[in-house]
């Protein structure tokens, strides 16, 4: 049975050489097995036939049963028509085709009973349907296919080349009286029947051919479970094969650096959120087992010392540290704001980015490779293979959606005991996604922001108002406060974007002229050390407004910028517009976001807006995002990717998902190698899955 899943498409009946490449290459429809496994999107409920006189003009899809009694080609100004007159006994109605005539003209049959089926329109009081699909009352009455007609997916050219729906509803029946439908079971008999699922066979059989829209859930129920459960089995072994196989220095010693900084000189009080998971991460790095942890917090709850505090573990430990941040700005940010933290530490801390010099460069690999560096701080540079350390304990990776999972593991590779990895991201993922995403990873979460923050107070305005926020912007820079102004990026139209950004900043540069105010830019064309200097002058309050693209999203420190005005907000993902928000409301004024767009909104966008002004919370925010995009395109999945899932929805199955998760962790408890009898066909797909899709293609 299951050597002839792997049998090549082209060799079932109907398929051939041609077919077969075409569904290859445009479906990735290899074998059998692939074509099984091509489930339909949606499915159109033919249930019901209805009579030429009971039609509405409601533009629904609809099937009849009738004749054609005669069919002639009309001429219109802008080519031909082939019009068809169809009959039932209570009435009469048109079938139009604009393209294919030769075909249809030779194929039709005249004065036979077909079933059609499309959607119709009316004009000048006859009905009629264009492009109707059509059927043989005998084949239809014939065919395996039922009342719930399954919908594929589909490509352009499948169709263009003749492989349309009915096509694949035909070979797919030809597929299962081949296989006869034998198909192995891969659960075990147990979860079967105590979370109530049908059988493959019959999951696979009713998915294809449901009779009816109860069995086509439970279809849907027990195969979604399968796919979901199959990928938790994956993420959870992978964790604890980490757990127990991947060695990791256990810093034992909570030594001198730890509790001087904690009893002298920490700047303040730890929220309850950070002393939760500086405990998590030190009991974590206390075994002799790789940590690899991610830190996931919200805009300003403070990550930063809690990465701090963790360096100092191993500091304290004998070992250094490195922190390693996906921009050169966020870089010096992290190494002053670290570097004044440090100061009465007496620690030697240094940076090294693209643009450190040649002579810098050189003291840095020394001074890394003799243990003399307690903390380098750094960009990609850091990966370069001239960076070896004497012996780096934990690596720190603030905003790790901008690194790839294989930059990730280079860092390991840099000792032969790889360090302890912290993953700092301020995306809220939510905890569900989280989990599937990242489900190697263990995950630590700061909910609590510092005390004492004001709200940031967020609202909509249109571009009509600018004036107004203009005046607004006046009087908050009047009070000492200073100005964020930022512009879309998106890299397909970038040009377009930069011609925006340059307009804006010099329609600002008028409104604000100098000398009373003075205008800095950033943007992604700019040199390293331009953008440095220009984000120091306005970090330094020598300028009133920063005038930037989304180069400023991430982490950008500046406690005196109290407004953050939003340019084409309408053009931004809910997350993104969290972001940005979470720029300004770190000093102890007032903060404001003002998020300006066109007039015209598209429902999505009110959305957004609506909750950008209605929450502050980020978790509440990912939701929401979630929601509205899916998965596969919330910020920070985008660039590590998405699970690539054939029929689970992440939003939509989110508690089949933790069903899935719940009853892994139990099985794996239970046996952890899966070497039980009753788990042998599990097993046996968990190593072909696993071969095929290693969970990281999932997530590529
Ligand atoms: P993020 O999580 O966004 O990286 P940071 O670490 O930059 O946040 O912290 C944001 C601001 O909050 C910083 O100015 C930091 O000094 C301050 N901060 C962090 N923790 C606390 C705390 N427990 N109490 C008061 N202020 C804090
Ligand atoms: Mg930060």
């Amino acid at each position: 049975m299951n050597n002839l899943l792997e049998t090549p498409i082209e060799y079932l009946k109907g398929v051939g050489p041609a077919r077969g490449e075409l569904l290859r290459k445009e479906l990735g429809i290899h074998k059998y097995g692939d074509l099984i496994n091509l489930y339909p999107n949606r499915y159109i409920d033919r249930t019901r036939y209805y009579r030429i006189n009971e039609l509405q003009n409601s533009n629904s899809e609809v099937q009849i049963v009738g004749k054609v009694v005669n069919i002639k080609t009309v001429e219109q100004k802008r080519g031909k028509r082939l019009v068809a007159t169809f009959t039932d006994n209570t009435g009469q109605m048109e079938l139009v085709w604009f393209q294919g005539h030769k075909w249809i003209r030779e194929n039709i049959k005249i004065n036979v009973p077909y079933v059609i089926f499309g959607k119709v329109s009316s004009f000048n009081g006859v009905f009629n349907m264009a492009h109707p699909e059509m059927e043989l009352l005998t084949e239809h009455e014939q065919s395996l296919r039922s009342a719930m007609q399954p919908i594929y997916p589909s490509t352009e050219k499948l169709t263009q080349r003749g492989i349309t729906n009915k096509v694949v509803n035909k070979i797919m029946q030809q597929l299962f009286i081949e296989t006869q439908a034998l198909f192995k079971e891969t659960l075990p008999a147990n979860l079967l029947q105590e979370l109530a699922l049908i059988p493959k066979n019959a999951a696979l059989f009713n998915i294809h051919f449901p009779k009816s829209q109860e069995i086509l859930a439970k279809a849907q129920f027990r195969l979604k479970f399968e796919e979901l459960f199959f990928i938790q089995l994956q993420l959870i072994t992978k964790n604890l094969i980490r757990k127990h196989k991947i060695k990791g220095h256990a810093f034992d010693k909570v030594g001198d650096m730890f509790n001087g900084f904690y009893q002298n000189h920490l700047p303040f009080e730890l929220t309850n959120a950070q002393k939760r998971v500086l405990k998590e991460i030190r009991n974590d790095m206390g075994q002799p087992a790789q940590m690899n942890r991610l830190l996931q917090g919200d805009v300003g709850s403070g990550k930063t010392i809690v990465a701090l505090m963790s360096m100092l573990l191993a500091l304290d430990n004998g070992f250094q540290a490195c922190l390693m941040a996906p921009t050169e700005i966020l870089a010096n940010q992290h190494f002053s704001g670290l570097s004044e933290l440090a100061k009465p530490l007496n620690l030697n801390i240094k940076i090294l980015t693209g643009s450190t010099k040649t002579s810098e460069r050189k003291i840095i690999h020394e001074e890394l490779e003799n243990g003399t560096l307690d903390i380098i701080i750094g960009t990609h540079a850091l990966l370069e293979d001239k960076v070896q350390f004497k012996n780096l304990g934990l690596a720190v990776i603030d905003e790790q959606h901008r690194f790839g999972v294989e930059q990730r593991s280079k860092l390991w590779k840099k000792n032969e005991i790889p360090p302890h990895i912290l993953v700092m991201t301020a995306t809220p993922i939510p905890r569900t996604l989280a989990m599937s995403l990242y489900g190697d990873l263990d995950i630590s979460v700061i909910d609590e922001l510092p005390p004492g923050r004001k709200p940031i107070k967020t609202v909509h305005r249109y571009d009509s108002n600018r004036l107004k926020v203009w005046a607004f912007l006046k009087e908050e820079i009047a009070k000492g406060r200073q100005v964020y102004i930022v512009y879309p990026l998106i890299q397909e139209s970038e040009k377009m974007d930069y011609k925006d950004l340059m307009d804006g900043y010099e329609s600002i540069s008028r409104d604000f002229p100098l000398p009373q105010y003075s205008v800095s830019i950033v943007h992604g064309q700019m040199k390293p050390a331009e953008k440095d200097s220009e984000m120091e002058r306005f970090a330094k309050g020598k300028t009133n407004i920063m005038v930037a693209t989304t180069v400023i999203e991430v982490g950008v420190n500046v406690p005196n910028a109290s407004v953050m005005v939003i340019e084409s907000a309408e053009r931004f993902g809910l997350s993104q517009l969290h972001q940005l928000r979470g720029r300004v409301g770190r000093g102890a004024e007032q903060s404001y976001c003002i998020m300006m767009t066109g007039g015209k909104l598209s429902n999505d966008s009110k959305v957004r807006m609506d909750t950008m002004v209605r929450t502050n919370d980020g978790f509440e925010i990912a939701e929401v995002d979630l929601k509205l995009r899916g998965p596969g395109d919330i910020m920070g999945t985008q660039q590590s990717g998405v699970l690539n899932l054939q029929i689970a929805d992440l939003v939509k199955d989110r508690e089949i998902l933790q069903m899935a998760r719940h009853f892994a962790i139990r099985l794996l408890k239970d046996d952890p190698n899966l070497n039980r009898s009753e788990h042998a066909a599990l097993k046996h797909t968990f190593i072909e899955l696993t071969k095929k899709k290693n969970i990281w293609n999932y997530i590529s």
